[in-house]
């Protein structure tokens, strides 16, 4: 049996996600935009989806846009509101770690004219809110800030900073791409005092192709695609009812048990760190109050050498983020990883049903391969 140990990657979708796609597919096929009943089950079921996923972040139905994938979600939220809001306020307030597809839109945006502050973590590789709110100003357009950082599982302060920019300027855009966080913390958009939330099917056990953004109330954005004006208008195109009630589906099954979950995976997580403390050079990246699902850690071999060496057994993590496909995205240095530790990174990412007998498996693996890899 293969040790899947790479769920920020990607997850296996539940049973309950599958069946909702075939049941879209071979039952339920119209298009939600037909007036008549095949249509309209379509609809309806695109409606329970939005209503499910509304729910769980506290939010009305309407606010919920379903999108291709967070990537989609991200480009939306800083696109969107850059091009609705920007005429005359140029700047946007970004951390330093974001998903490439929040980095390189807002550095398509400083292309188009936009001022853009990244802010860093503090030289112990922590934010310090203050470092983003002071960046904040009457000129400021959004600010975008990540909840949990995919690489390191570090969980950014987005509650408070929103919370304090708010209350200085109401009128600046918060944006957070939440993708590793939901269902995974619990939280709601009125909480992190987000206008903008960016989610992803495939980090929650649904589909691959399937995104949300949530957009509050009253909050404008310029569509990046037109059409046939489905989500609001605000994202064009036929929606995609099998994996968007593979989405329903998921959160409705994983909304319940968050915190039982959380718990779960905090003691997985020692008990990883406990067989893999008297390992010679490894060192743990992750810090102790991370999200405990994402496990960072530096080994003294490539990372990509022991990615292979451990996928010769069945063993699946990966380097960094999948989505730098093997080169370094920046992120560890940012955090301050650099030099050999940083060549040697392993995200080891777990969920509630990671067994304690697959982490023995990966550590005695990891063991051995620091002591037979030649160089
Ligand atoms: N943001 C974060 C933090 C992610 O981890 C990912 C997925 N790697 C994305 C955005 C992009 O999501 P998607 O694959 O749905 O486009």
């Amino acid at each position: 049996m293969p040790v899947y140990l790479d769920n920020a990657s990607t997850t296996k979708p539940c049973a309950e996600a599958v069946e909702a796609v075939k049941h879209a597919l071979t039952e339920n096929y119209g298009n939600p935009s037909s007036l008549h009943r095949v249509g309209l089950y379509a609809q309806l079921a695109v409606d329970r989806a939005r209503k499910i996923t509304a729910r769980s972040i506290g939010a009305g139905a309407d606010s919920i846009i379903f999108t291709s994938g967070a990537t989609e979600s991200n480009n939306l939220a800083v696109r969107g509101a850059c091009r609705a809001y920007g005429r005359k306020k140029k700047r946007i307030v970004c951390s330093s770690v974001e998903h490439p597809s929040v980095k390189k839109t807002v550095l398509d945006m400083e292309k188009e004219g936009f001022e853009v502050i990244f802010i860093k973590p503090s030289h112990g590789g922590r934010f310090e809110p203050k470092d983003f709110v002071q960046a904040c100003n009457s000129e400021t357009v959004l600010i975008t800030m990540m909840y949990v950082n995919n690489e390191t599982g570090y969980i950014l302060p987005v509650e408070e900073v929103f919370g304090e920019v708010k209350k200085k300027f109401p009128e600046i855009i918060t944006h957070s791409d939440c993708v590793q966080a939901y269902m995974k913390l619990p939280f709601t958009a009125r909480k992190l005092n987000a206008d903008l939330i960016s989610l992803s099917g495939h980090k929650i056990e649904a589909v691959k192709g399937c995104g949300v953004l949530f957009v509050r109330d009253g909050v404008r954005l310029i569509p990046q695609m037109t059409g046939g004006n489905q989500e609001r208008g605000l994202r064009s195109g036929t929606e995609s009812v099998p994996l968007i009630s593979a989405f329903g589906a998921s959160v409705k099954k994983m909304s319940d048990d968050i915190d039982e979950r959380l718990e779960k995976v905090n003691n997985l997580k020692s008990y990883l760190l406990e067989k893999i403390s008297d390992i010679e050079g490894v060192q743990i990246n992750s810090p102790d109050d991370g999200l405990p699902y994402i496990i960072s850690i530096s080994q003294p071999k490539r990372s990509e050498i022991m990615l292979h060496y451990l996928e010769s057994k069945d063993i699946y993590v990966s380097s960094g983020s999948a989505c730098s496909r093997g080169k370094q995205s920046g992120v560890a240095e940012q955090f301050g990883i650099t030099g050999r530790r940083a060549d040697g990174i392993l995200r080891v990412s777990i969920t509630a049903d990671t067994k304690e007998s697959e982490i023995d498996l990966f550590a005695e693996v990891l063991r051995e391969g620091i002591e037979n890899i030649r160089g």
